[in-house]
């Protein structure tokens, strides 16, 4: 069976505009305003996530766990930023200000690893969208492919392995989307989280091999 593509860049047509219109309306700070003296725990950079409203608790906890130990333990090859603060749409607090948001929107369930077994969709498990030849600050991740993707690998784990092996693997496909962002490039590396595919070990392994 042939792996489904996983990653892409989207050339939006006539719902660019709508769709990015729809986007643009989050009640933060989208300014290019330095972060400096908004305190401790301040940071350049937000990536704010957006998720179906009965993501639980446990599954947040996950994500931004394996969200932050991705970043961190590949920085060094990783081209992002340093300064990045993680964090629910929901948490954000007024006024809070940061010199780039990045969004997350996680469609569908991602809390539930093992579904019904179905026949894959055909489609991307994340994309970002270049709209004025700009890839725009907007990841898309689909939980709900994911998480048909991730079936069989899933099979045997409990719920709290399910959820940790989610929350990786969105992780990943979130973090090889930010970079497509950060580099402003549609470039596809021959391995590590930059290959246009990923299967579901180095999507949940401990370590993808090769770094970027
Ligand atoms: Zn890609």
């Amino acid at each position: 069976m042939n792996r489904p593509r996983l990653f892409g860049v989207k050339f939006p047509f006539g719902l660019a505009g709508l769709r990015l219109g729809l986007l643009l309306v989050v009640p933060i700070g989208v300014c290019p305003v330095r972060a400096a003296g908004q305190g401790p725990g301040a940071a350049e950079t937000a990536v704010v996530f957006y998720a179906d409203r009965h993501t639980a608790e446990p599954m947040w906890g996950r994500l931004f766990e394996a969200f932050r130990a991705e970043v961190a333990e590949e920085r060094q090859e990783y081209p992002l930023p340093e300064d990045f603060m993680a964090v629910r749409a929901s948490e954000l607090k007024a006024g809070q200000e940061f010199a780039d948001v990045i969004e997350v929107r996680l469609i569908g369930r991602c809390d539930v690893a093992e579904q019904a077994y179905r026949a894959l969709p055909k489609g991307p498990l994340g994309w970002v969208v270049r709209a004025s030849g700009e890839i725009q600050p907007f990841i898309y991740v689909d939980c709900g492919r994911l998480a048909q993707y991730l079936g069989p690998a899933a099979l045997g784990m409990n719920e709290d392995q399910r959820r940790s092996a989610m929350g990786r693997a969105i992780s990943r496909v979130a973090i090889h989307e930010w970079i497509h962002i950060e580099t402003q490039s549609a470039r596809h590396e021959s391995k590590g989280i930059g290959q246009a595919e990923l299967n579901s070990r180095e999507l949940t392994g401990s370590r993808i091999p090769g770094g970027r």
